[in-house]
C-alpha cells in the first residue's frame, strides 16, 4: 500500500458498518443489540460484494434484529456438538471420523451459523495441553481413519501452527485422510499465501471443504486462491447452506454449483439449515429444497449436484433428504 492509504479492515461494529454504507443509521439500535450477543465480522473482500443489506451477501453477514427472536424449535446446540464432545476440541459421532476444532474464531461471521453460540473473536483456541489430549484421544482409537479440522476456521491459524497440527495428525498411523472445513479463501483470498501452502503440503491426502452459498462469492481472486490449493493436489469440496432469499431458487443454486465446478470445487453437501437461535428468517422447507434440486437435475451437469443433507437434532447424525 502506498503511504497515506490505509489497508481496508474487517468491519466489526455497527458504527463501522454504517460508516461503510452497508447499514443505514436507523439500523443502528437493532445492530447494537445483536452485536452484544453475537460476533460480527465483514472482511473487505465480502464487504465489497454487498450492494444492499438485503442482497444475497448482505443477508448472510450483516446483523439483523430478528437474530434475537428465538423460534420455538430453535436450540443453542442444534446438532448436539456439546453432547458428543468427549474432551475439549473433539466431536466424535461417527466411529471412523472425528472433528477437531482447534479454534472457534472465523474470518467472517455468518448470521445463520449453527455454532453461533460458540464462535467469536475471543473464542476457543485450544491450549497446548488440550491439543496434546486431542492427539492422544485420536491416537488411542484405531477406528478413527479421518480427522476433520473445523471450528471456527482452521485456515486462519498461523501457518506454523496449522502445519504442526497436520504433521502431528499424519504421524498417527491409522489416520488415512485429513480434511479441513473452511470459509477463509472466500472471506480473504490473500490468506492462501506461500506459507499456508507450505503448511498444507503434506503426504497424507488432505481434502478441503469450502463453504460458499452464492456464485458471487466465487470472485476471480477466490478462483486464483483455490487454484493454488488444487495445484498442491488438494481436492476441493463445496458445502452450501440452503438459505431463504440467498440461494433458494434454481437460478441461484444452479449458478453457485456451476461457479464451484469452474473453480474445481465439487459440490458435496447442500445443508438444510440447522435450527440455531434467531435464524428462522433463513428457513426453507425441505419440500422446496427437494423441488429446486429436482429441477436442477437434467439442467446442469450431474457433477454439479450435491447431496441434500439434514443434520438431525439430538446428535442423531446426517441423513439425505
Ligand atoms: C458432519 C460431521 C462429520 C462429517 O461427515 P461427512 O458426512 O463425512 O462429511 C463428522 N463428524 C461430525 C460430528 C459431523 O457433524
Ligand atoms: S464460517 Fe462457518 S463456523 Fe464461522 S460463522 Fe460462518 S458458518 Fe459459522
Amino acid at each position: 500500500m502506498p503511504d497515506g492509504i490505509s489497508k481496508p479492515r474487517t468491519l466489526r461494529y455497527p458504527a463501522e458498518l454504517i460508516a461503510a454504507g452497508l447499514l443505514a443509521p436507523e439500523d443502528r439500535a437493532g445492530a447494537e443489540a445483536v452485536a452484544a450477543r453475537y460476533a460480527i465480522a465483514v472482511p473487505p473482500a465480502l464487504g465489497a460484494l454487498i450492494g444492499h443489506k438485503n442482497d444475497p451477501i448482505g443477508l448472510q453477514f450483516l446483523p439483523h434484529p430478528d437474530e434475537l427472536v428465538l423460534a420455538p424449535h430453535e436450540s443453542t446446540d442444534p446438532i448436539a456438538d456439546e453432547a458428543l464432545s468427549p474432551i475439549p476440541g473433539i466431536v466424535h459421532r461417527y466411529p471412523d471420523r472425528a472433528l477437531l476444532k482447534p479454534l472457534l474464531t472465523c474470518p467472517v461471521y455468518c448470521r445463520f451459523c449453527f455454532r453461533r453460540e460458540q464462535v467469536g473473536p475471543d473464542g476457543g483456541l485450544l491450549s497446548e495441553a488440550e491439543l496434546a489430549a486431542a492427539y492422544a484421544y485420536i491416537a488411542a482409537r484405531p477406528e478413527i481413519r479421518e480427522v476433520i479440522l473445523t471450528g471456527g476456521d482452521p485456515l486462519i491459524l498461523s501457518p506454523r501452527r496449522l502445519g504442526e497440527m497436520l504433521r502431528r495428525l499424519q504421524a498417527i498411523p491409522h489416520i488415512e485422510i485429513l480434511r479441513i472445513h473452511t470459509r477463509a479463501p472466500i472471506a480473504d483470498p490473500a490468506i492462501v499465501n506461500d506459507a499456508l501452502l507450505a503448511a498444507l503440503d503434506i503426504e497424507t491426502p488432505l481434502y478441503i471443504a469450502l463453504h460458499a452459498n452464492h456464485a458471487s462469492e466465487i470472485t476471480p481472486d477466490v478462483v486464483r486462491a483455490l487454484r493454488k490449493l488444487t495445484r498442491l493436489g488438494i481436492p476441493l469440496l463445496g458445502q452450501t447452506v440452503l438459505l431463504a432469499d440467498v440461494n433458494d431458487s434454481e437460478a441461484a443454486l444452479g449458478g453457485l454449483f456451476r461457479a464451484m465446478l469452474r473453480a474445481r470445487v465439487k459440490p458435496y453437501y447442500l445443508h438444510q439449515l440447522d435450527p440455531a437461535p434467531g435464524t428462522a428468517r433463513f428457513h426453507v422447507s425441505p419440500e422446496r429444497g427437494r423441488a429446486i434440486l429436482n429441477q436442477l437435475r437434467g439442467q446442469i451437469s450431474g457433477t454439479a449436484l450435491p447431496t441434500y443433507i439434514l443434520d438431525r437434532a439430538g446428535g442423531l447424525g446426517k441423513i439425505p433428504l
